[in-house]
C-alpha cells in the first residue's frame, strides 16, 4: 500500500468528516484495476472550493473556477475537484461553464470514457455506473453515453481515445470509432498543443505502431487547425512500412524523425510540422538534426556508390570519400544525431529488404488495433484527391538501398572515431593560437576542423605532436 494512496485517503476521511462525499477518481481508479502503476491521485468531492480550502492546512487554489483545488499533504499533493456538471460547449472545445452539484453519477458521466468513469471511496468501494471494469476487461475504450454527443462537446476526447487505445493497447469500441471518423472535421478549432500533447504521448508509448494505425486510418489529423503535412497524409503502404518499424526507434523523437522520413519528406518540411505541433526546442533537437545528418548521409552515400561502379577498384575511393563525408556528419549534427539517423536509415532498410513482410505487419496491426469489421468502413474515408496525393507519394518514393553495403560501415567508423568532437581532440585552440604570429580569428575553429576531420577518418592519431604538425602545415604557405 503506497504512501500516495495512503494520503489520499486521509484526505477522503477529512472531506467525510466534515459531511460531505468524496472519492478518488478517473485515471488512478483505471490503472489501479489494470495493475499499472499511477502517478497521481485525482479526488472527487460534493464540498465546494472553499469549503476545501478551510479544512486543510495548506492548499493551492489550482483551478477555482472549474472547482479545482490542491490539497498538499505529507504524503504527496491531491487535486481535489467539486462535483460538477458541465454547461453548453462552445466550438467543440470547452465548456462554456461549469456547475457543482452534489450528486457524483452526475460527475462521472460528464467523463470521457467509461474506464475514466469510476470511484473509489476511503473504504475500497467502488462506484462504476457506467460499466467501466466491462470495458477494461475487454480492453475497449468507449465513450460514456453516445460518442457523437461526447466528440461532439470535446473534439479533443477523439484524440484521447486514440491515445488511451495506443498507451494502453486497448481497442476503440465500434460505436466509438465510427463517431470519430464522422465527427473527425471537429477537431479543426482545437488548440494545437493539445493535439501535440496526444500525439506526443502516443508516439512515446509501448505501442506507437497502433496509435499512429488509428490516427491515419481516422484521418482526423487532416483537420487540424493548422497543416500537419505528411503526418495528415492518407494511408498508404509507406505509412505501413513506417508503422512496422516505429517502435523500433528508441525515443519519441527519433520515432518523429523516421515518420518524416518514411515519407521523404525534408527537414523543412519537417520543421514546419514540429512548429505547427508547437514542440518544444528540446523535442526539435531531437528531430532536425537527425533529418539533416541523414540528407547529407544519404547525399554521399549515393554518391559514393555512383563512383565505386562499374569499376572494382573505384569502391574504396566511393567509401573513403563517404567515411570522410560520415565524419564531416559527426562534426556538423554531433554523434547523437548521426546515430539517431543510422538507426532510421536502418529501420528503413529492414522494411525495403524485406525483413518485415507486409503482410505480416497486416497481421500484427489490423486485428488488434481496428476492429477487423471496421476496415471497410475505414478504407474509403480518404477523398479522391487525397488518395491522389497518396499515390504519388507512393510512385516517387524510393527506399534506400545502392548505398547499404557502403554506410553499414559507418558504426564501425563510428566506434573507431578517437575523437567524436572537437573538444575530443589531443590539441586546443590555444595550442595553434601559441604556435602562430597570427592574431586570434575564426580560422583556428577552421584549423581544427581539418585536423580533427584527419583524426576522425584515422589518417591521423589523436596526438599532440602529430596533431600540430598538421596544424601548423599549410600556415607559411597561408
Ligand atoms: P493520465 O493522466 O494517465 O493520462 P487520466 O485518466 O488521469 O490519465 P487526465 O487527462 O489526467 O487523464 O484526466 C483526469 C480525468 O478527467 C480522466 O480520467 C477523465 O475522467 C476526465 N477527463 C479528462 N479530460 C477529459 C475530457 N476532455 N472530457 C471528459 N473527461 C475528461
Ligand atoms: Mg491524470
Amino acid at each position: 500500500e503506497s504512501d500516495l494512496a495512503e494520503g489520499a485517503r486521509d484526505v477522503l476521511r477529512m472531506l467525510d468528516q466534515h459531511g460531505h462525499q468524496a472519492y478518488m477518481v478517473g485515471g488512478c481508479v483505471r490503472d489501479t484495476i489494470l495493475g499499472r502503476p499511477i502517478h497521481d491521485i485525482d479526488i472527487a468531492t460534493s464540498a465546494e472550493p472553499d469549503q476545501v480550502c478551510e479544512m486543510f492546512e495548506r492548499v493551492i487554489p489550482t483551478g477555482l473556477q472549474h472547482g479545482t483545488v490542491t490539497v498538499v499533504t505529507k504524503y504527496g499533493n491531491y487535486e481535489v475537484t467539486t462535483f460538477r456538471r458541465e454547461g453548453g460547449y462552445v466550438d467543440n472545445r470547452r465548456p462554456e461553464s461549469v456547475e457543482f452539484i452534489t450528486d457524483v453519477t452526475e460527475d462521472l458521466r460528464r467523463r470521457d470514457f467509461t474506464m475514466n468513469a469510476m470511484a473509489v471511496d476511503a473504504d475500497g468501494t467502488l462506484l462504476d455506473p457506467f460499466a467501466g471494469q466491462v470495458d477494461l476487461r475487454a480492453y475497449r475504450v468507449r465513450t460514456v453515453g453516445k460518442a457523437d454527443e461526447r466528440f461532439s462537446e470535446d473534439a479533443l476526447r477523439m484524440l484521447r481515445a486514440i491515445r488511451f487505445a495506443s498507451v494502453l493497447q486497448m481497442r476503440i469500441a465500434k460505436g466509438t470509432w465510427r463517431a470519430l471518423v464522422k465527427l473527425r472535421p471537429g477537431l479543426a478549432p482545437v488548440a494545437m498543443e493539445r493535439v501535440r500533447e496526444e500525439l506526443w504521448k502516443l508516439t512515446a508509448g509501448p505501442d506507437p505502431a497502433r496509435g499512429w494505425a488509428f490516427v491515419v486510418r481516422s484521418g482526423i489529423l487532416a483537420y487540424a487547425k493548422e497543416p500537419l503535412l505528411f503526418l495528415a497524409h492518407p494511408w498508404s503502404a509507406r505509412w505501413q512500412s513506417a508503422l512496422a518499424v516505429l517502435g523500433q526507434m528508441e525515443t519519441p523523437e527519433l520515432r518523429f524523425a523516421l515518420l518524416a522520413l518514411v515519407h521523404g519528406a525534408s527537414a523543412e518540411e519537417a520543421q514546419a510540422v514540429c512548429l505547427a505541433l508547437r514542440l518544444s526546442g528540446a523535442q526539435q533537437d531531437g528531430i532536425l538534426p537527425v533529418l539533416r545528418a541523414h540528407a547529407q548521409l544519404a547525399a554521399a552515400a549515393q554518391a559514393a556508390s555512383a563512383a565505386a561502379s562499374p569499376a572494382q577498384g573505384a569502391a574504396s575511393a566511393g567509401e573513403a570519400a563517404l567515411r570522410r563525408a560520415f565524419a564531416q556528419a559527426v562534426l556538423a549534427y554531433g554523434e547523437t544525431a548521426v546515430r539517431g539517423a543510422l538507426a532510421c536509415r536502418q529501420a528503413m532498410l529492414g522494411v525495403s529488404e524485406g525483413k518485415q513482410p507486409a503482410a505480416a505487419l497486416q497481421a500484427h496491426i489490423q486485428p488488434e488495433s481496428v476492429d477487423s469489421q471496421l476496415q471497410a468502413h475505414i478504407q474509403p474515408e480518404a477523398t479522391d484527391a487525397q488518395q491522389q496525393a497518396a499515390d504519388e507519394l507512393q510512385q516517387s518514393y524510393a527506399p534506400p538501398q545502392s548505398d547499404c553495403s557502403l554506410l553499414r560501415m559507418a558504426p564501425q567508423w563510428l566506434e573507431a572515431m578517437p575523437a567524436r568532437q572537437l573538444s575530443d581532440l589531443a590539441i586546443k585552440g590555444r595550442d595553434i593560437l601559441a604556435a602562430s604570429d597570427r592574431p586570434a580569428g575564426p580560422w583556428i575553429r577552421a584549423i581544427l576542423e581539418r585536423v580533427w576531420l584527419e583524426v576522425a577518418i584515422g589518417a591521423l592519431p589523436n596526438e599532440r605532436d602529430a596533431l600540430m604538425n598538421e596544424a601548423t602545415k599549410g600556415e607559411d604557405t597561408a
